[in-house]
């Protein structure tokens, strides 16, 4: 090209510049949660000695068995395409899984495999239209709202609070549905406050959807870290499983965050959409993770439990001493491993949040990046040893001690 062009056409300089950023990014920030993790991660590549509250991701390593299927895959040459809805065997497993643990009436034929990240932001880009509104909790984990946004949709927010143990309640819902409403987004267990909803709760939101004809998308990552009550899938009621989309995935039930691994079961007319952005997309997660999803679905259960165990213990050790310090209140969450403190010093959560990492070199998440509502507190992951549990509240307490001489 020597710069000539057809009469007609512009130059550089001609027209107002353009701009990369599309206009659905605005109001789209970077993942809160991604970015404090990326302060810890570089401070402790510093050497600093930081005790992490912040990211969620389980502190166990993943199970030998699962790393060794993965190692023998990549062994057997397994490094080339397969399908693109995901192994035929793995998401036999996975149907069966979900019949299994979860009664969901599912076949193969209804899981892609997929990150379970992926796999919200492909079933919410398939479902919705721009201007449709999208029914979800404030705080909410970080990223559905964005995903909405991209999609050309509008979040509509239910505030949650810590007085019905942060559960979305019907009535709630009931109150902001309008004819634009498509799509409701349930995640219980809850990430950031750990709210586990009730069996009443479940029956209320599915026979909120069945009248006012939503569909729902139930995001069930954390459903093996139940520690009172019991997990209900909203696809397992009666009616349900035409209009939900369920979600779910490794990474914390096995511990395999990095794997990217997870799932979602859908009947057939949304799956076939979700299927699309799959193909356009990423076209499969990477085929030896999967033989490690295999391994972990057909090897020993074992670790689940073991791993819930130990996180009951932690939670009742951190919600505790939480609650000594003066200046904290904290309810105790009855699922994942989050807690949502409140606290009455006289700064905002990411002051707060600051604070902690400067003052005691304690990293938690603050509440205001999981939405307006979260204000006033700290997401803190208790995915930590018991020792450091122990040591990061001892230096919490030291720091707001120095706050609340200074504060008030
Ligand atoms: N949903 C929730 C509620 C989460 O907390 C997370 C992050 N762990 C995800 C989805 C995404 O999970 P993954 O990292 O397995 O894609
Ligand atoms: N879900 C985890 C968290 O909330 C990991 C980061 C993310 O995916 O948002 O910390």
């Amino acid at each position: 090209m020597d710069g000539s062009m057809a009469p007609g056409l512009w130059r550089a300089g001609e027209r107002d510049r353009v701009d990369f950023r599309a206009q659905r990014m605005r109001g789209v920030e970077l993942s809160g949660t991604v970015k404090a993790a990326d302060i810890v991660a570089k401070l402790k590549a510093q050497g600093k000695e930081v005790i992490s509250f912040s990211v969620g991701e389980p502190d166990f390593p993943t199970p030998a068995h699962i790393c060794d299927a993965a190692k023998q895959s990549l062994d057997r040459g397994e490094t080339h395409y397969v399908s693109s809805n995901g192994i035929p065997e793995l998401r036999q497993l996975i149907a069966q899984k979900s019949q299994r643990d979860n009664k969901i009436p599912c076949e193969a034929k209804h899981v892609i495999v997929t990150p379970a990240k992926q796999a919200i932001f492909e079933s919410i880009l398939a479902s919705i239209d721009p201007g449709d509104e999208v029914v979800l909790t404030d705080p909410a984990w970080v990223s559905y709202e964005p995903i909405i946004r991209m999609a050309g949709g509008k979040p509509v927010v239910v505030a949650v609070d810590a007085r019905d143990e942060f559960r979305m309640l019907p009535e709630d819902v009931a109150s902001v549905l309008t004819p634009k409403t498509k799509l409701l987004i349930v995640n219980s267990p809850n990430n950031p406050t750990g709210s586990v909803l009730r069996e009443q709760d479940v029956r209320g939101l599915c026979d909120l959807a069945q009248d006012k004809d939503l569909w729902v998308l139930s995001d069930e990552i954390y459903e093996k870290l139940v520690f009172d009550g019991q997990h209900h899938s909203l696809a397992a009621q009666p009616g349900m499983f035409e209009r939900t989309v369920t979600v779910n995935g490794f990474s914390k039930s096995y511990a395999m965050t990095g794997w990217r691994l997870g799932w979602v079961v859908a009947p057939e007319p949304a799956l076939n959409e979700i299927s699309k952005v799959q193909q356009h997309s990423i076209t499969h997660p990477t085929s030896f993770a999967q033989a490690g999803g295999i391994a972990a679905l057909k090897g020993p259960q074992k670790s689940i439990e073991e791993m819930a165990h130990e996180f009951r213990a932690r939670r009742d050790l951190i919600v505790e001493g939480l609650n000594k310090i003066p200046g904290w209140k904290c309810n105790k969450p009855q699922g994942a491993f989050y807690v949502f403190p409140s606290y009455d010093f006289p700064m905002n959560s990411q002051e707060l949040s600051d604070h902690l990492l400067q003052e005691a070199g304690v990293a938690v998440t603050a509440g205001s990046a999981f939405g307006r509502a979260g204000e006033g507190h700290v997401r803190m992951s208790y995915a930590n040893s018991r020792a450091n549990l122990q040591k990061g509240l001892e230096r919490i307490g030291e720091a707001c001690a120095k706050l609340g001489q200074r504060g008030r």
